[in-house]
């Protein structure tokens, strides 16, 4: 399975193979600033899977911590991705994958939440032990 998305104006257009590895919902407060928007939906591929194939010379990046280098088009300033070296992922927004059935099976970094999503879903306090969090679940 192939998806394909593009940037808010078409200059960067990329492809996805393949089924992500992790999908849900991130309410840290780096998220919701760089997105402006109250949670990010967040899809983790590996970055093996995903090819620029146009305008890769229009994306611009920033990190503000190590294991986030966010990405955007510098053309109309619509976000891509963020890749996380330290996990070796890369997190595509869900809303560029039109073609993916997003269905989000966790919630991190839910102790900083301004919008809660009563889904049934696990809440992780901040991140699961395997991505160097606490592993700890709150309340739905
Ligand atoms: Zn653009
Ligand atoms: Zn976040």
């Amino acid at each position: 399975m192939v998806h394909a998305g593009r940037c808010f104006c078409g200059e960067v257009e990329f492809e996805v193979q393949g089924k992500p590895v992790a999908m849900g919902y991130c309410h840290c407060e780096s998220c919701r600033a760089w997105a402006a928007a109250p949670v990010n939906a967040f899809s983790l591929w590996k970055p093996a899977e995903l090819t620029i194939r146009r305008g890769a010379a229009s994306i611009g990046a920033f990190s503000k911590t190590a294991n986030s280098v966010r990405k955007w088009c510098t053309r109309c300033g619509g976000h891509l991705f963020t890749d996380h070296p330290g996990w070796d992922l890369v997190d595509i927004y869900a809303a560029l994958l039109p073609s993916l059935r997003f269905e989000a099976g966790v919630h991190v970094h839910y102790q900083e939440t301004v919008l809660r999503i009563h889904d049934g879903q696990p809440k992780m306090q901040d991140t699961p032990r395997e991505m160097g969090g606490s592993g700890l679940t709150m309340a739905d």
